[in-house]
Formats: structure tokens, sequence, C-alpha cells
């Protein structure tokens, strides 16, 4: 079931780690007013849905692009047609936008890189484009860019098409993007892994109990670094630091018809976003097409053990309930996105809720 409310924004409790807020957007007078998404808690990975349909856009989804935020970083995974006019719709605006990773050159998965260049091109938005994939995907994005929207002229921002290898493809100061091998029709398929680093968590009552004031003695020690008081004494980071707790992690898949090659990638994941094209009474067509039925998507969250399982890249010949139902008798902690849903994930936290989506 597509959801027809349009003008509430809406918590929705899921169980364990994964807070799901579905935006939808306020229609007044005709004009979509945009609701800008702010998160509530402290998020680590954060997931927007600008477009969840198989192949073709619905009436109701629009074609594969995601975003993923943590913190001021931001990520499109692929960019369907029509995904700059969601952005849009969505209040994330292009800010910044200007990492995308891609998980296979289809089509449905492309080419809106075509309109959100030309968009660039005109605003000048961001300062240069940086698009990471599969040799294949990125010769395709290549003819696409430099083909049929540059065709010789220059772009004014610099634009880099980044081939990727299984591995780390993004490092940062507290998280790192891992790229792993998908097997779908074509060549150079990617999932990819979003994982926070492992911290030691800084304990104020142990700080207190030794009378270490607030301030940047109780910033180097967070960070690891020893301190002097003021009153002379030397702080050593053991003394206010906790045990070594894992980081969140995140694992996006595109299509995919092979679910044991993911499955070690997606072990112990918080939250797992990954196709369910098909249902089982066409798992012939699936093998066939190289996708996944929700029952398959099910399987690989159950033998992972993934906190929440999130389905998209859905048909639209089949009822969201019946895509569900049969994902939910493998895997109950199973939820199908639709376009402008938002899903926090984080670690060890309780969520509040209204208005169950499903
Ligand atoms: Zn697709
Ligand atoms: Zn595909």
């Amino acid at each position: 079931m597509d959801t027809n409310n349009t003008n509430s924004t809406k918590m929705v409790t899921v169980t364990w780690e994964v807070t799901v807020t579905c935006s939808l957007l306020p229609l007044t007078c005709g004009t979509i007013q945009t609701t800008p998404y702010k998160a509530r808690h402290k998020t680590l990975f954060e997931i927007v849905f600008l477009g969840t349909s198989a192949s073709a856009p619905s009436i109701r989804r629009g074609l594969s692009a995601q975003v993923v935020k943590h913190d001021e970083h931001r990520f499109l995974i692929d960019c369907g047609e029509g995904t700059q006019r969601q952005i849009l719709r969505s209040g994330i605006g292009f800010k910044r936008l200007n990492r995308i990773l891609i998980t296979h050159g289809h089509l449905d998965h492309i080419l809106g890189l075509a309109g959100l260049l030309s968009t660039f091109m005109r605003w000048e938005a961001i300062e240069e484009l940086e698009i990471m994939g599969g040799g294949w995907a990125l010769e395709r994005i290549h003819d696409l860019l430099y083909g049929v929207v540059l065709r010789g002229g220059r772009s004014p921002m610099p634009i880099h098409l980044r081939e990727i290898q299984p591995g780390v493809i993004v490092e940062e100061k507290d998280f790192t993007v891992t790229a792993f091998p998908v097997k779908h029709r074509g060549p150079d398929c990617f999932g990819y892994l979003f994982e926070e680093k492992s911290r030691r968590p800084f304990l104020p009552e142990k700080a207190e109990a030794l009378g270490i004031p607030p301030g940047p003695w109780r910033r180097d020690l967070a960070a690891g670094q020893p301190a002097t008081l003021p009153d002379g004494r030397l702080i050593q980071p053991d003394e206010v630091l906790g045990e070594v707790r894992s980081g969140t992690r995140f694992v996006h898949v595109g299509d995919t018809g092979d679910i044991e090659g993911i499955l070690p990638y997606a072990r112990g994941a918080h939250a797992l976003v990954i196709e369910a094209t098909y249902l089982e009474e066409e798992r012939d067509m699936a093998r066939r097409f190289a996708h996944l039925t929700a029952h398959m998507a099910a399987d690989l969250a159950r033998r992972a053990e993934v906190g929440k399982l999130i389905l998209t890249h859905v048909s639209r010949r089949y009822r969201e309930r019946d895509i569900l139902e049969e994902a939910r008798a493998v895997f109950p902690h199973t939820v199908v996105a639709h376009d402008f849903d938002a899903f926090q994930v984080r670690r060890g936290s309780t969520n509040e809720s209204t208005n169950k989506h499903e």
C-alpha cells in the first residue's frame, strides 16, 4: 500500500535501533511546499529514499535514488530519472550533494544524472562532482554526460568519474564506506557498507569523580589524549574512557540476483537496504533477470542477523502488503520503503511512535 496522506510528518516505531520517519509533503493551494527533514536525535547514518520503484516509475514511486547522510557528509546513491525533482520535494536540496555512488549502470539507476548535471551547470550549486562506480557503469555515465549533456562543451565544475574496486572507497574521520561486489546483470555491480569507526565513549561520571573541569581537558581526554589539569595532575584517557564500542553498520545494496556474496558484508548490520523486485510466485523471472524475491531478501536478513530490513526497488505489479507478508514470514523486522521515507540508523535508543505506517 502506498500512502496517500499528503500533509503530515510521521514518526514510526521500529524495533532494534532504527527510527523510521516518513516526511510527507503538505499541499497548499496546489503548490508543493517542501518540508526540510530535520534529525530529532543524534543520528549516525540517515537514509532518505527519493525513489523506490523498480525499472519504471509508478504514480507514487520514483526511480532508484537515495541520500545517505552522516553529520555534514552526504552521498547520493544512484540517480534514476526524475531524481532532481525528488530532491526538491524531499527538502534535502542540492547543497553538498556532490558525492554520488552508483550501484550499477542500468538506466533506471543513472538516467537522472543528465538532468542533475544540467541543473548544476546552470546553478553552479556545487564546486565539483564526484561519481563513483564500476567501470561499465562509468562508461555509460561518461557517454550520457559528455556525449549528451555537454557535447564538447565544458562543465563549469570539475567532474570526477572515479572507477572503484572492492574495498574502502571513502575514509572520513569517524566512518568509512566500503564497496563490495554484487552479482546482477552486467559486470562491476557494487553494494556499499557504511560503517562508523569503533570508539571508546567518554564517561562524564568518571571525569566528575576525578574532578576534571569542563573545557579543553575533557575534550582532549575524549579524543584519546592525556590532559594536564589546572591543579597540575596528569590524567590518562584510560581513566575516563569506557570499553571499545563497535560502530553502527548500514548496508545498501541495489539490484542483485544473489544473496550469498552479500552475506559477509551484511552480517550484523543495524540496517540493510536491498531490492525486492519480485515475489516468490515469480521466482523464475527473478532468477532470469538477476533480481531477488521478497522471500530471498528476507532470508538474507535472517541469516545475516541484521537489525532491520528495508525493502526497495519494488514492482508496481504487486501489492505492498503481499511483499511485506512474504518477507515478514521469514524476517519480521521488515519494512517497505516509500519515496521520502527517512530512516535513522543508530545504536541503542528507544523510539517513540505515532501513526503506524503499514
Ligand atoms: Zn533497477
Ligand atoms: Zn539493474
